[in-house]
């Protein structure tokens, strides 16, 4: 399944999920990012109620092309909650409140070549004007001296990727009454972390409050989970992050709105200490390789992606 050609199979599959369900998922064409001849549509869905005050649920992965797990988790889950869709009522009533959007591929350049970066060499996650004000670790904070080295910051402000991410949540999510979004990314130490901001400062985050209202929800209504759930710069520090500059975008425009932007990292180390051998393969750092654990990997965050998708109907519990 994590095997690949020179296409991007995520992308048929998020065509092919939009198809199935085409009587209540819109898929949205937002544009196109090229490398040599060859060119990728960056693909949205969205579904339930349209009112733009709407409690909203976005969902993003595949922002770093050799993380394809990211975006096989978000597409599991996608294809189980249709599935439920198709024979519980109830969710039929929870979509008549409530919106969920996903951009499940954020870099099909990424993706087609099996780099981190898009074709131009630039990590998106690197590239948003957010400028970091504390300790930095060296290079992989963001750089600007070369896009031939990793976590290159670009040097033309937005890339597409980047401005079309943001015009997608500003329009779907940010007149929301309440919006909870998670990015799924995969690479960074043992654990499974959840991360809220901020990445560019150790300042405390507004929405602190409500994020520890929610957590405190998932720890009660989860005690066993797996995750480390902790501002992103408790790890790193981090130029350009993309959900540092849309929090602060969101804020401009709807001071006190409660917006929490979480970002999914798996601990990817875990995968390659059980299996030392997928050092050796281009995305084998990135992603679980063995049948097993891949399966596993599928399973083992659905709670917590469906859970935050519950909790943006009745946000007046955390926000
Ligand atoms: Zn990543």
């Amino acid at each position: 399944m994590l095997r690949h050609g020179p296409f991007v199979p995520e992308l048929v599959e998020v065509e092919r999920l939009a198809e199935a369900h085409s009587n209540y998922v819109r898929l949205e064409n937002l544009g196109s990012v090229t490398t040599g001849q060859t060119s990728f549509p960056i693909l949205g869905l969205v579904m339930g109620n349209q009112d733009p005050s709407a409690p909203t649920y976005g969902l993003f992965a595949g922002v770093h092309g050799l993380e394809r797990v990211g975006t096989h988790v978000l597409l599991a889950f996608l294809r189980t909650l249709f599935v439920k869709r198709a024979w519980d009522p109830e969710w039929e009533s929870f979509f008549e409140k409530n919106r969920l959007v996903s951009i499940p591929v954020i870099n099909p350049t990424g993706f087609a070549l099996n780099r981190r970066s898009n074709a131009r060499g630039v990590d998106l996650m690197r590239n948003a004007p957010v400028e970091a004000d504390g300790k930095l670790l060296l290079g992989v904070s963001g750089q600007t001296w070369s896009h031939h080295l990793p976590w290159y910051r670009g040097h033309d402000g937005l890339e597409i990727e980047t401005k079309i991410v943001g015009d997608f949540v500003e329009r779907h999510m940010f007149n929301a009454k309440a919006a909870v979004s998670l990015d799924l990314h995969s690479g960074f130490g043992m654990k499974d972390r959840l991360w809220y901001p901020w990445a560019h400062s150790a300042a405390v985050f507004p929405h602190g409050p409500s994020v520890e209202r929610l957590v405190q929800l998932f720890e009660t209504t989860y005690p066993y989970h797996v995750y480390k759930i902790e501002p992103q710069h408790h790890s790193y520090m981090t130029h350009g992050d993309i959900w540092d500059w849309l929090y602060m975008r969101h804020q401009e425009k709807h001071l006190g709105t409660p917006y929490l932007p979480f970002t999914l990292e798996m601990g990817s180390w875990m995968w390659v200490k059980k299996n030392p051998m997928q050092m050796f393969m281009a995305d084998g750092f990135f992603n679980p390789v063995k049948k097993h654990r891949y399966a596993r990997t599928m399973r083992r965050h659905l709670h917590l992606l469906e859970f935050l998708l519950r909790s943006v109907g009745p946000y007046s519990h955390w926000a």
